[in-house]
């Protein structure tokens, strides 16, 4: 049985960052990350590729090349989680042991869960910018429509980046608009969601952008099928989030966010919270169960936006914590819930809304960030990747 001072599960966005600074934070300490995936990818650039204006090969690196220096990479899948032993268990069939565990393997994406909804992905312009495979189709869908009717979808789930079902479709009326075929497409928004957005001014703001498309809203409607070569999707109607009758709306073009869920090794695990996330404090982000057990990113109950910024925010604190936590110190170190979501509304254009767990608009800029701007779409589009790959994944950021 292998066995190592701390193991960290995922090596996506959370587990590589606190990787890298625990490492410049304690050179020795002996760390272990398992990874299953030869690639690392920046998902926060797919909605760009959907709408045509990044290059998708440049969202993802060799794993191996993002590994900090001085970890070891076990290139297996964790199966299961045996806290109480210190222990998890591999797809290979290996035990592997810790002294004190991070769990960061992100979210998992559902798509059984829609009915139909895999078999009909990447053809009959139903698109989903969810996954590195599928969301270049997503523009080629886009490129290609001539009008008639267009559905963006969001689940009645939490999922990864709140705002990444509306982004696309801001960039496909935008781009509809400037090919004069926004008058001829119907743009709906069908939501299993009843606002825009949670958190003001920026609800505000989108408001009037989805006004000024012409962007009709299907509130209370939870996609619960797809029928690819009909062109169809069935939704459920929701009433206090039950299902109370169904509709079908015909498309042309479909971009789906599917249903997601926390990853089922953890839904079976004692780490699991009742609705299968793992359950942290959600200020030291320490397992409510397991003192040598932390967690951050998207697999976690805290109720903050799951995104690759609230991670930026939590890595530095849940480094701190388990410092401490190995010096038999208690825990100082706290998390505000700080998540962001740069919203691009259009080509060129985009809201950059920050906020914490109270929904308080925490702005980084001294200007009014709910208008829409082109600064911010630079910082999207350029800015971003670069200090993800540059300063955020080698313990910097
Ligand atoms: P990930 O980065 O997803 O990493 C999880 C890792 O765990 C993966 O490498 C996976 O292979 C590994 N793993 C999974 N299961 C196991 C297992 N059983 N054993 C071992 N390893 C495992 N965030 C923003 O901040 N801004 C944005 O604009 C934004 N836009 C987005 C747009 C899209 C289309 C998408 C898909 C995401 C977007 N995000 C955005 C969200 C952001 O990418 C995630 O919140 C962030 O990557 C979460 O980090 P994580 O480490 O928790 O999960």
């Amino acid at each position: 049985m292998k066995s190592h001072q701390i193991v960290i599960v995922g090596g996506g966005s959370a587990g590589i960052t606190v990787a890298a600074q625990l490492l410049k934070k304690k050179p020795g300490l002996d760390i272990a990350v398992v990874e299953p995936s030869e690639m690392h990818y920046y998902q926060p650039a797919w909605t760009l590729v959907g709408g045509g204006t990044f290059n998708l090969e440049s969202t993802r690196r060799p794993e191996k090349s993002v590994m900090p220096q001085g970890t070891t990479w076990i290139k297996d899948r964790v199966t299961a989680v045996k806290p109480v032993d210190n222990a998890l268990e591999l797809a290979s069939g290996e035990i592997l042991s810790y002294q004190y565990l991070v769990m960061c393997p992100g979210i998992q994406i559902d798509y059984h869960k829609v009915s139909g909804l895999k078999e009909s992905l990447g053809k009959n312009g139903v698109c989903c910018n969810y996954e590195y495979d599928s969301c270049s189709y997503t523009w080629e869908v886009l490129k290609n429509l001539k009008g008639g009717v267009a559905l963006f979808t969001n689940p009645n789930t939490p999922i990864k980046c709140g705002g990444a079902p509306q982004k696309i479709m801001y960039l496909a009326a935008d781009h509809l608009k400037k090919h004069d075929l926004l008058k001829k497409t119907e743009v709906h928004f069908a939501t299993a969601g009843g606002v825009i957005f949670g958190v003001q001014p920026y609800k505000a703001a989108l408001e009037k952008v989805i006004k000024n498309y012409g962007i009709k809203t299907d509130w209370h409607h939870n996609l619960k099928a797809v029928h690819g070569e009909r062109k169809e999707a069935t939704f459920d109607i929701l009433e206090d989030g039950k299902p109370v009758g169904e509709v079908i709306m015909k498309f042309d073009m479909i971009h789906v966010t599917p249903p997601m869920s926390a990853p089922d090794f953890i839904k079976q695990s004692p780490l699991a919270d009742a609705n299968g996330w793992m359950a942290v404090d959600k200020h030291t982000l320490q397992s409510t169960g397991f003192p040598n057990v932390f967690g951050l990113g998207d697999a976690t109950n805290s109720p903050n936006a799951k995104t690759g910024a609230a991670v930026r925010k939590q890595a530095p604190v849940l480094v701190a914590n388990l410092l401490q936590a190995m010096a038999g110190q208690g825990l100082t170190a706290s998390y505000n819930g700080y998540g962001s979501c740069p919203l691009i509304t259009g080509y060129g254009k985009l809201i950059l809304a920050e906020f914490d767990y109270d929904n308080k608009s925490t702005p980084t800029f001294p200007f009014d960030q709910s208008k829409e701007r082109l600064s911010m779409w630079w910082l999207k589009k350029y800015i971003l990747p670069w200090f993800y790959w540059n300063k955020m994944l080698k313990g910097n950021g």
